[in-house]
């Protein structure tokens, strides 16, 4: 394998290591909320953090955030621990739930409220947000600011008691109302919620904030860098506030670092809007192949190498930016195209005859398995009098530089013979029903006769007394828009692609019948395509299109 490409938090996890700050030590963390499937962002994320801890010894941690119980659900834990081992993770014994430490979290919030550094307010969440003050202009302290430390004491533990009603006390942070920085002013960090917790039950009825909850769970697990978004820069110093204070009951005190989340064209990546559009029915369900779920993705046909190709190729920087759809798709080209077997497959039949081959007649034909791979053999594609061939591949009026069939014109059918074309039938509507050839059986393929006449068309085809009928799903682009969020007056919803699913029956070869879930095959001058894990029974497969060959949506 090739050494992964380098990056600023490699630098600074090789000069903490020179510098022996964690006595080379590389402990990461990926902490999802479980409250939405993981989306390709995601994947990012838990790149880069299982990554490092592969590449420098370490271990990275699987944490679920699970301090907002309203949103979290078990089925979103479940679907994130199959997303992660799907695309190759092991987080080992290092299974972790923030929900886990809400004694300690509880423990060290009197912590701070008996150094004087926490307080209960009684105001509510309005006014709270009132005198919080904007970005110009400062915020203004809380009429319980000064509460006694004995007071705070005694009102935290009567929340905790079940005391008060849901909205009527928070524990807030004692820090600065007048800091430049609006997360410093005091930020709320426990409030009460009657919510039964996917994992604690109704044990709790005070919660603890994210920001609190994060670097205490962080220095619990003695994570060393805690890799996150930027939007959390102006978060940093809260990270460090929290630590700093709790420095001697803590283990440890992580090094947040931020790097550039993944913004990828053609797709939205907030859950709130992937929920909207699974709950509104824009798509069938969390997995739909056209969702960027790492659900989504891994039944639309992508390999987990394919995404981890694509997270080291876009590489980590501290600079947002936007990547094209296509990165994507092509890295899933690279990868299926070295080891996907090849197949042909009719998706638009169009019947031919060919009337000089003998009615009750049928051959062999041999089709490469791989064209690279010789190695991988070759198959039987059998043919006989009644082919069914690509409707597209053939224009009654051929159009300048149309060199597939025509009337008169002649192609090559791959691994067979060439065919010219004598004449067309149609039905009462001029809907062309069927077309008659005639075949060369001088130049099948792979004998000495195949070079004797050159054709500029080679077309797939499939025998009519085999070819099996399939239900093929031919997936595209879930949005029209590069930027779904910019169009459509605001509402991303209006950028929805109107043809990202179109269901049609194919003609496939036989053997194709036999397809497991999740195997994929290149079908051949048309894409990749996956056997559906959830649609496919045996002897009746179910197949998604992941990708064509060729991206058809410019630049
Ligand atoms: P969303 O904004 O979609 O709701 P989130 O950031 O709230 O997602 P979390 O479950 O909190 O979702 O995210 C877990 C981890 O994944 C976080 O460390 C977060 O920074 C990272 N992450 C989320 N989205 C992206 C992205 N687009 N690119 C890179 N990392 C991401
Ligand atoms: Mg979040
Ligand atoms: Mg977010």
């Amino acid at each position: 394998a090739t050494p992964p490409v380098s990056n600023f938090i490699r630098s600074i996890i090789e000069e903490d290591n020179r510098a022996g700050k964690w006595n080379g030590r590389v402990e990461t963390r990926f902490p999802p909320e479980p409250n939405g499937y993981l989306h390709i962002g995601h994947a990012k994320s838990i790149c880069l953090n299982f990554g490092l801890a592969r590449d420098y010894n370490g271990s990275c941690h699987l944490r679920f955030d699970d301090t907002n119980p309203e949103k979290e659900e078990q089925e979103y834990v479940d679907s994130i621990l199959d997303s992660v081992r799907w695309l190759g993770f092991d987080w080992g014994e290092h299974l972790h739930y923030a929900s886990d430490y809400f004694d300690k979290l509880y423990e060290f919030a009197e912590c701070l409220i008996s150094q004087g550094k926490a307080y209960v307010d009684s105001l509510n969440a309005e006014e709270i947000r009132a005198l919080r003050g904007t970005l110009t202009e400062g915020g203004k302290n809380s009429p319980y600011r000064e509460r006694a430390i004995a007071e705070n004491i005694d009102l935290f533990r009567r929340m905790k008691a079940g005391e008060f009603a849901d909205g009527t006390h928070v524990l807030r942070a004692k820090i600065d109302m007048t800091s430049p920085n609006i997360n410093l002013r005091d930020p709320v960090i426990y409030r009460i919620r009657r919510i039964h917790h996917h994992r604690t039950g109704d044990k709790w009825c005070i919660y603890p904030m994210y920001d609190y909850t994060h670097c205490i769970s962080d220095a619990l697990e003695k994570i060393t860098h805690s890799l996150c978004t930027l939007e959390f820069e102006d978060h940093r110093p809260l990270y460090d506030w929290v630590l700093d204070q709790l420095k001697d009951v803590v283990p440890c005190h992580p090094q947040q670092i931020e790097f550039a989340r993944l913004n990828l064209t053609y797709t939205v990546m907030s859950k709130r809007k992937l929920i909207e559009l699974v709950e509104n029915g824009f798509v069938d369900g969390w997995d739909d192949p056209r969702m960027n779920t790492l659900a989504g993705v891994r039944r639309r046909g992508y390999t987990p190498e394919s995404i981890r190709l694509f997270a080291e190729r876009i590489g980590i920087s501290k600079a947002d930016s936007w990547i094209d759809m296509g990165v994507l798709e092509d890295c899933l080209r690279e990868d299926l195209n070295d080891r996907a077997p090849r197949r042909i497959a009719v998706l638009e039949p169009l019947k031919v005859i060919i009337d000089n081959y003998a009615e009750d007649s049928e051959e062999e034909c041999l089709a490469p398995n791989h064209p690279q791979k010789p190695e991988w053999g070759k198959r039987i594609v059998p043919l006989s009098k009644i082919i069914y061939i690509e409707r597209g591949d053939f224009m009654e009026i051929p159009s300048k530089g149309y060199f597939r069939l025509s009337p008169g014109a002649e192609v090559r059918l791959r691994y067979a013979y060439i065919i010219k074309c004598v004449s067309v039938v149609k039905d009462a509507n001029g809907e062309i029903m069927e077309i008659h050839c005639t075949y060369d059986p001088d130049t099948k393929s792979g004998t000495a006769g195949a070079e004797k006449r050159k054709v500029k068309g080679n077309i797939h085809w499939l025998a009519a007394k085999h070819a099996q009928q399939i239900e093929v799903r031919l997936y595209d682009r879930l949005f029209a828009q590069a930027h779904p969020d910019a169009g459509g007056g605001g509402d991303y919803k209006a950028s929805l692609n109107l043809h990202s699913k179109k269901i049609t029956t194919a003609y496939v070869e036989p053997s194709l019948s036999e397809a497991q879930p999740e195997d994929r095959f290149q079908f051949e001058r048309h894409g990749y395509f996956i056997a559906d894990r959830k649609d496919t029974e045996p002897g009746k497969p179910v197949f998604n299109r992941a990708v064509t060959l060729r991206d058809s949506w410019g630049k």
